[in-house]
């Protein structure tokens, strides 16, 4: 069984707000959980980019649905792939906060001083996403 890793970019359709990023996160965390697939989601009021990893069937049938939900639109494929270890394995969905310590982070691997997801190179996106498992990590208690 293939672990795999696919990484994506969208953008919101309307105000989303942290009851509704409570509700997506709720849902992911049980979907995945059941399928072994692990990731990370990050909003920043406009895009969300997000991670899911576990085997290729898991990832793609979880990917597919994520793409006919309405509360996002023009989801973008920034990186996929066969990985040989899980970035966030601890995590069914862990959620990266709009942070200042987040745009920090950002602004070490993204070119402009806004973050747009679907400008960032597949390699820039792959080491974001390597800083956060690292912060998530420290977080850990
Ligand atoms: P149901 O809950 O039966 O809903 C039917 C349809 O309505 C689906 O197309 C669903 O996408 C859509 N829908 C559900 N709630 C709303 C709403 N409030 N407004 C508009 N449309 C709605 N799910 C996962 O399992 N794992 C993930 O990692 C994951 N990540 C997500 C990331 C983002 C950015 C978004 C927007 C959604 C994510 N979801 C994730 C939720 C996913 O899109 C589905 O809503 C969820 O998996 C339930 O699927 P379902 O077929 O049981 O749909």
């Amino acid at each position: 069984m293939s672990l795999t890793r696919i990484v994506y970019c969208s953008e919101s359709v309307k105000h989303i707000g942290s009851n509704e990023i409570s509700d997506i996160l709720d849902v992911s965390r049980t979907n995945n959980a059941k399928q072994a697939v692990s990731g990370v989601l990050l909003f920043n009021s406009d895009y969300f980019l997000q991670c899911l990893e576990g085997s290729r069937a898991a990832v793609n049938s979880i990917y597919c649905r994520i793409c006919c939900d309405q509360r996002h639109h023009n989801a973008q494929l920034l990186a996929y792939g066969e990985v040989s270890e899980r970035l966030f394995s601890a995590w069914s969905m862990a959620y990266i906060p709009w942070t200042e310590a987040t745009r920090t982070m950002i602004a070490q691997y993204a070119s402009g001083s806004e973050f747009n997801p679907y400008h960032m190179s597949s390699e820039s996106v792959i080491r974001l996403l390597e800083a956060f498992g690292r912060s998530l990590l420290k977080s850990e208690p």
